[in-house]
């Protein structure tokens, strides 16, 4: 590779939102020092953070290259490469133009309209294959569409010649940076609040009527404040010096994705706390949306900073398999509300209700006597992220097992050391030796090995036959034992009486669909299978709502006969009525005062 010219930048992308009703974006990449056998260009094939291959260069609708002028011939080398021909003159830079549809309403990918323009660098810059670690800058334009005369731009991107929230040109150092920080655009919402001393801003794009961000600043400010002093509590130093949250409000959509000083979420309009309510208890949606904020934040050390080694660096073009998503994701996920109590949004008995609920939830499928956590990380490409029917059968999942295996760890490292140390000091010990120096250290990842020995160096305990039960094997975790000491009771309160189909029940208009019949359960022994649209009991027609009314008056053992159609044949069954298996699991406080809530505070050491 030649030395880059002084007067370009290394690699300079331009992107404009061109044809808003169209959903293109046209893009733009010029290489001041195009490699001198032909240069190659790649889009990744997934985005770090949600581990799926999702092909993301098929939105490329047009492409081209262009060296002075002069159309240069690229040559396609696969589904995601492209390399253009080598350039006579050495001294000339290359450019290639591109057209990106983005019409995927989720935080994963890009999505355009008259509304708002939102993409992340995945879906829209092509990799400038052995020019990564230079300085990357885009210049991010305007639409010319007169909806977008009053828009505006949010991104964590430093800013290189453009005002805070204005158009104009951002820079990276480089491609794995400019990569981590997605971009929206429109006639967003906005607020800033500081946690520590470091900016927060809150941009909603989507009509929400009411918004009461006022309320919503100051909640985020407490679970910020809680987690930057959780990691850091002498110095609460953030890792980063701003941070973006970023939420597309719809009628109906959950999610969100990580990066490093900023996070793209999606949520139901609904959710969002409204000046109406003002004064009024949090609602279950408002608490459910903080929760995925805090989990987002969590991730800014964990996943983003302490990193798998499978993950240092990203390879973007393929599967990038580690088998420490429970670690990952299942921590955070444990974090994620325990940060709500800390930072006093809810109550103890709040999130007592909500961690009875998790467990339920992981005890219902039979697939975790099946699949061990770790194996579920390592086949999250595969399986976690590519679920069907089967899956309560087949697999477990890595976040809700994950945090039961964190509350297991802090209950059994706060039971060792007298309350001395927990998972917090695990964390901050992550955090230190791997995390902190991540991207300013050339940072290397944390192994499988290092991860499961700073257990027994923390507790001076002995940790392997936990990691080979529970987390490399796939036993339930002994809870209400764990639990016991901290004067905490685990009830299970099914509700075994209740006659069922032992099935997961979906919607097909006004029909009742089976989404998933569980392992030995009534439904399947009858065979019944997922898919399957219920048409009657016993000659009573069955809906999408009634089918917990029909059964009601019958009793656990009874058999009743079910028509169904599977696809367009109508099928009969006799189907003998089970007790509801789903666990109702509770957690009860016994000893207030004594020990009482352990978990829930802070690890007395630093
Ligand atoms: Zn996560």
């Amino acid at each position: 590779m030649k030395k880059p010219s002084k007067t370009l930048p290394a690699i300079a992308y331009t992107i404009v939102g061109h044809d808003l009703a169209a959903h293109l974006f046209h893009v733009s990449v010029t290489v001041a020092a195009p490699a001198e056998g032909g240069q190659i260009f790649a889009l990744p094939a997934w985005i770090p953070g949600s581990y799926m291959i999702r092909e993301f260069s098929r939105n490329i609708v047009r492409i081209r290259a262009e060296s002075k002028g002069e159309p240069v011939e690229l040559t396609k080398l696969d589904k995601h490469s492209w390399q253009a021909a080598p350039l006579a003159d050495r001294s000339a830079a290359l450019t290639v133009h591109y057209e990106v549809y983005a019409w995927d309403l989720s935080v994963r990918a890009a999505h355009l309209d008259q509304n708002h323009g939102f993409f992340n660098g995945t879906s829209t810059f092509l990799r400038v294959l052995g020019q990564e670690e230079l300085p990357h800058v885009v210049d991010i334009q305007r639409p010319a569409d007169e909806a977008a005369a009053g828009w505006r731009v949010a991104t964590s991107l430093p800013e290189l010649k453009a005002k805070r929230y204005g158009y104009g040109t951002y820079i990276a150092s480089s491609y794995d940076e400019l990569i981590d920080h997605p971009v929206e655009q429109g006639d967003f919402a906005l607020a800033t609040f500081k946690a520590h001393g470091i900016p927060h801003d809150i941009v909603i794009t989507g009509r929400v009527p009411n918004l009461d961000l006022a309320r919503l600043s100051a909640d985020l400010k407490k679970i910020c404040e809680t987690q930057i002093a959780f990691f850091e509590p002498k110095t609460k130093k953030a890792p980063m010096d701003r941070y973006v949250f970023m939420t597309m409000a719809v009628g109906d959509g959950y999610g969100g994705l990580e990066h490093r000083a900023s996070t793209a979420l999606i949520c139901n309009r609904g959710d969002l706390p409204t000046t109406a309510a003002r004064g009024k208890d949090i609602s279950d949606g408002y608490l459910q949306y903080l929760g995925l904020c805090s989990h987002e934040y969590f991730h800014t050390w964990n996943v983003k900073r302490i990193k798998p080694a499978a993950f240092a660096p990203y390879n973007l073009q393929v599967e990038n398999y580690s088998p420490l998503l429970w670690l990952f994701e299942g921590f955070t996920s444990y974090y994620d509300d325990l940060m709500l109590v800390r930072a006093g949004i809810i109550g103890e008995p709040a999130y007592f209700k909500l961690l009875g609920k998790t467990v339920g939830s992981v005890l219902r499928g039979s697939g975790r006597t099946k699949q061990s956590v770790a194996d579920s990380s390592f086949d999250a490409w595969g399986k976690y992220y590519r679920q069907d029917e089967n899956a309560p059968n087949a697999i477990v999942s890595y976040y809700t097992k994950g945090s039961l295996i964190g509350l297991a760890l802090d209950l059994s490292i706060r039971a060792k050391t007298g309350g001395e140390k927990s998972l917090d000091d695990v964390m901050r010990a992550l955090w230190q030796r791997y995390g902190r120096d991540f991207y300013t250290g050339g940072g290397r990842g944390v192994t499988p090995a290092e991860a499961e020995v700073l257990f027994d160096e923390i507790s001076g305990g002995r940790f392997k036959p936990f990691f080979d039960k529970y987390i490399r094997g796939t036993e339930d975790l002994p809870l209400a034992k764990l639990l016991a000491p901290f004067g905490l009771k685990y009830n299970d309160e099914r509700k075994s009486s209740k006659p069922s189909f032992d099935a997961n029940l979906g919607k097909d208009g006004n029909d009742c669909k089976l989404s998933a019949v569980h392992e030995n359960g009534a439904a399947q022994q009858a065979g019944l299978s997922a898919g399957d649209i219920l048409i009657a009991v016993d000659g009573l027609r069955v809906t999408a709502t009634n089918l917990d009314t029909l059964l009601s008056r019958y009793a656990v053992g009874e058999t009743v006969e079910v028509y169904a159609f599977r696809r367009d044949e109508l099928m009969r069954f006799d189907l003998t009525l089970q007790g509801d298996r789903a666990p109702g699991i509770t957690l009860t406080v016994e000893a207030a005062g004594k020990k009482s809530a352990g978990p829930l505070r802070p690890s007395a050491s630093r």
